[in-house]
């Protein structure tokens, strides 16, 4: 009898034994680094809360984020704190809708169940809509390493999405076959790029893979968001950065492999570079993996169709139906 009521103490108090001896444990300068990522991500909480209230960025397009990749500060807010910064959301709303929608108040965002999701989803879409909300024109930015399948989701993005616009890079590379002018890039000389950047007409511009180089061309850019048009630039990582750096409204989007073998394997069965090439491009992709906190969020391209619809939700796009 006694020994059964010290092991349930000794059960109930495990937790917090535990907490005391890892903190023992835990050398000091991981406990400060702990307290410091601790206070960081409780800053970058409250900066997405303020933003929400006063209606920098829109409760979907937080709650997007939160839900599309988990590594996100989003996905850390917890369903109370993120509706009652909704502004016009008070306590009994927010607990209204958490019970209809049979979410526990201790849930966060990124914890919630693919029926859940949808359900506060479809609560935030038709809330903007009775509100006459409409998300603004954006660029977004999407970077993420060699043959993680960047293409291939654009492509899909602009079969459905016509009216965004693609931005054509400049590139001192040589066309590959059927690729063409004007379309795939604007092919230029070295001394053309020269002069595209002296006249300031580049918004970034990089080397790329150690050989040539790309920029991103201002004009058409600023154009398409001076009509109401939503831009996506496809460009390598140093490019994103040049881009957040200018543009702090913009969204960088880091598209990531199911794996590390996953891509080796994409980028072997492209069979469009040779085997130096690739060793190239794969140096540059565990460079550019390890970077993928620098962006604002994280897509896994495993299912194409999923993946661009996350983009496309990033966008801010929806189709009318
Ligand atoms: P590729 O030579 O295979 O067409 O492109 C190589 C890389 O250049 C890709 O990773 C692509 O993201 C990047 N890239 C294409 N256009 C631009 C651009 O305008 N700026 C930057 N920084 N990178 C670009």
């Amino acid at each position: 009898m006694r020994s059964e009521k010290l092991l349930q103490n000794g059960l109930r108090l495990w937790p917090s034994l535990w907490r005391s001896v890892a903190r023992v444990n835990m050398p000091t300068v991981d406990r400060v680094a702990a307290s410091r990522a601790a206070v960081a991500a409780r800053r970058a909480r409250a900066s997405i809360k303020a933003d929400l209230s006063n209606g920098t960025r829109t409760a979907l397009d937080v709650f997007l984020v939160g839900t599309i990749d988990a590594d996100s500060v989003e996905a850390s807010l917890r369903m109370t704190d993120f509706l009652l910064s909704i502004p016009a959301l008070g306590a009994k709303k927010m607990e209204s809708v958490l019970s209809s929608l049979n979410i526990s108040s201790r849930k966060r965002v990124g914890g919630l169940g693919p029926r859940q999701r949808a359900a506060v989803r479809s609560f935030l879409e038709s809330r903007a809509r009775s509100r006459g909300e409409h998300s603004r024109p954006r660029v977004v930015v999407l970077a993420g390493p060699t043959a993680v399948g960047k293409g291939t989701i654009v492509a899909r993005i602009l079969e459905e999405f016509p009216e965004v616009h693609m931005s054509v890079s400049a590139t001192t590379r040589a066309p590959r076959p059927g690729e063409i002018d004007g379309v795939n890039y604007f092919f230029v000389s070295p001394e053309e790029f020269d002069r595209l950047i002296a006249e300031n007409q580049l918004l970034e511009w990089a080397v790329v893979h150690g050989t040539q180089r790309y920029g991103t061309p201002r004009g058409p850019v600023e154009e398409s968001l001076r009509t109401g048009v939503s831009v996506l630039l496809e460009i390598d990582i140093q490019g994103a950065r040049q881009v957040k750096a200018h543009m702090p409204e913009a969204r960088t989007v880091f598209l990531e492999p199911p794996s590390w073998d996953e891509l080796a394997r994409r980028l072997e069965s492209r069979g469009t570079e040779t085997a130096q090439e690739r060793v190239r491009r794969l140096e540059t992709a565990r460079e550019e993996l390890a970077s993928r906190h620098e962006f604002d969020v994280r897509v896994v391209n495993d299912e194409v169709g999923l993946a661009a619809q996350q983009v496309v939700d990033l966008m801010g796009l929806t189709k009318e139906h």
